[in-house]
This record gives structure tokens, sequence and C-alpha cells, in this order.
């Protein structure tokens, strides 16, 4: 299993963090150790001094493929979930300017918790998902999939292009505004619909 994420996919992010507009779906990929199953503890790690959370819709692939045209994408995943893709910002800043990789930042172990999966056709409004987290109790981030720039199919697509998906694969879908800070004795908890989902704290 692999865990593919996109970057700079909400309009108000990009701006929040003065990042240029995408013209292809940016992404990049942490490996399956980076999974945090819903519940666990996250320990803030000793390699950053500023962890950001970012709540996103993730999907699941549901058939393996590579090369999927866009109009059939939605035949290629089923599922969905929300999880933070933990990022250690200070690293990505250093990693930015010296033009180096992410992986440090973005990929390191539990930087992908992420809550157990619902078949898409069981929403209740699956054009246009909403989700968001609450951190101790108050919400921080509140996203609709309507915002997307790239859309699920558009993503799908463009990835598997690069690299074959296989069933059982993740892909977080981007964050909208909102990111921040965690810090140890946090609580944060992430809703799909309005349902919550899944809860944890920092450690
Ligand atoms: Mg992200």
């Amino acid at each position: 299993m692999k865990i593919v994420c996109i970057g700079r996919n909400y309009l108000a992010h990009v701006k929040e963090l003065d990042n240029d507009l995408p013209t292809e779906p940016l992404f990049f990929m942490k490996p399956e150790m980076a999974l945090l199953t819903a519940g666990k503890p996250f320990i803030y790690p000793d390699f950053s001094k500023e962890i950001h959370y970012e709540t996103e819709l993730v999907l699941r692939i549901c058939k393996t493929a590579r090369s999927i045209a866009e109009e059939c994408a939605a035949d290629y995943y089923d599922a969905i979930t929300v999880g933070i893709d933990f990022t250690a910002r200070d690293l990505q800043r250093e990693c930015k300017a010296k033009g180096h990789p992410w992986e440090k930042a973005k990929a390191f172990d539990d930087s992908a918790p992420m809550g157990e999966f619902k078949k898409i056709s069981a929403l209740k409004c699956p054009d246009d998902i909403a989700f968001g987290m609450k951190l101790n109790g108050k919400w921080v981030q509140q996203g609709h999939s309507r915002d997307m720039i790239f859309s699920f199919n558009r993503i799908v697509a463009h990835v598997s292009r690069f690299v074959t998906l296989e069933a059982g694969d993740c892909i977080f879908t981007g964050t909208p505004q909102g990111v921040g800070e965690v810090h140890v004795g946090d609580t944060l908890e992430l809703f799909l619909e309005d349902e919550p989902m899944f809860s944890f704290c920092v450690k």
C-alpha cells in the first residue's frame, strides 16, 4: 500500500502559504509506515519544532491500473475518509529554499493518521463532500470538495500516468485553508459530512 498526497489543491490554502498556483496536480508520496491508525496518539517528533496539521479528504483506490483516462477514473476509487497530512513546516521551508526533496518534512513515521473508509455511494452529498477538523473543540478547518482546483478524477488520471495505482492505495487530496501548528496535549477531531470520524491526541 502506498500513500499519494496532492499539494496545493485549494486556492485559499495556496494563498495562505504564498505558493504559486499549480498548472497540473502536484503530488508526492508517503510510505506505509506513515499510516497512523485512527485513534492512536501522535507522538511529537524530535526533529521538528513546527508540526502543522493539514486536514484532507482521502480516496481509496479499488482497482489496480495505470494511465487511467479521466472520464473513467471514478471506476477506480470507491471509498473515502478524512486524514491529516502532518507536515514539519520548518523542515519543508528549508527543503524548498534549498531545492531539496520534501520527504523528511512530509513522509516521516505516523505523518498520515486516517479514519475508517466509507463508500462514496453511501455519502449524503458525494458531489460536494464536506469535511473538517476541530482542534481542542474549536473548528480550525472546514472544506468542501467542490473547492478543489483538481477533481478526484483529474488527480487519479494524472498520478496513474506516472505511478501504477493499486487496490488499497490511498490518495490525500489536498488541504483547504486554516492549516496551523499542533502542540503536545492537543486533541484533534476529524469530521466527514458533519459526522465525527475519529479523534486523537498529540503526546
Ligand atoms: Mg497536504
